[in-house]
């Protein structure tokens, strides 16, 4: 369980980011976060692995205090939890399949992470998030040959790799057209469906956080307006989340 118990985050340059956060996300829920730019939506999924600090609060995963984590115990914390970005973040020169393994490489010892020497079981585990991601055939395709949407699969994949626990992604889909939007969101959802991996995102298209979210989380200046099943978002929520500009994105 990801709780967080009056989480505030205040920016070195005084910037309120978050403020007062209470919030509990069970294992196995698929949670989007809506809110308008500069809501705080990206610093709220960032604090969870600790790409940015708490400033008040406290949060805590599955019973630890994700702030006091530091060295072995933050990396290994780390590993538990994915995370995909809007831009892919891959090596765009290397295969797909190539891609996939990085995942493993904390867990290799030093020479086979230099010669790029996987076990057996890697590799066969790597080939199997691909499978689930739909892209198995293109393995040996260099990731520069592939479209966005192919290319946030292989991130995907690459996450998976890495057995992770809870899968955060910031603005996963605002990079690709509409219809692959929807074939990455329908591999979110069946990698939460069948996993059980707990998956958190921000998204700014409300109408795929309705349809593919079973809880959404609207957050405005910092605070969460709404906090509810993706059924009771109505008319009013949006005017709560968006000060009456539904869907729209300042
Ligand atoms: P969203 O993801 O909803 O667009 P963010 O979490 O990126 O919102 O930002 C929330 C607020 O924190 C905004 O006012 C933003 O300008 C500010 N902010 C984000 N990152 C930083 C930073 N590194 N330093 C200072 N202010 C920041």
């Amino acid at each position: 369980m990801i709780l967080f118990e009056h989480v505030g985050k205040t920016y070195p340059n005084g910037v309120r980011g978050l403020d007062d956060i209470c919030l509990s996300v069970e294992q196995g829920e698929f949670v989007a976060v809506i809110g308008l730019s500069g809501a705080g939506k990206s610093t709220l999924i960032r604090t969870i692995n600790r790409m940015i600090d708490i400033t008040d609060g406290r949060l805590t995963v599955d019973g630890t205090d994700v702030r006091t984590l530091k060295g072995a115990a933050l990396r290994r914390f780390r590993r538990r939890i994915g995370m995909i970005f809007q831009s892919f973040n891959l090596v765009t020169r290397a295969t797909v399949l190539q891609n996939v393994l990085t995942a493993r490489v904390p867990d290799l010892p030093l020479w086979r992470a230099v010669l790029g020497v996987f076990p057996q079981e890697d590799t066969l585990s790597a080939l199997a998030a691909l499978d689930r991601v739909g892209i198995l055939e293109k393995a040996y395709t260099r990731v520069d040959q592939l479209s966005g949407g192919q290319q946030q699969r292989v991130a995907l994949a690459r996450t998976l790799a890495q057995n992770p626990q809870i899968i955060l992604a910031d603005e996963p889909v605002a990079a690709l057209d509409p219809v692959t939007a929807r074939q990455v969101m329908d591999d979110f959802k069946r990698i939460n469906r069948d996993l059980r991996i707990t998956v958190l995102l921000n998204i700014h298209h409300v109408d795929l956080a309705l349809e593919y979210a079973d809880r959404v989380v609207g957050i405005r200046a910092g605070r969460v307006v709404f906090d509810g099943a993706a059924d009771q978002v109505d008319q009013a929520v949006l005017d709560a989340v968006y000060g009456g500009k539904a869907g729209a994105d300042a």
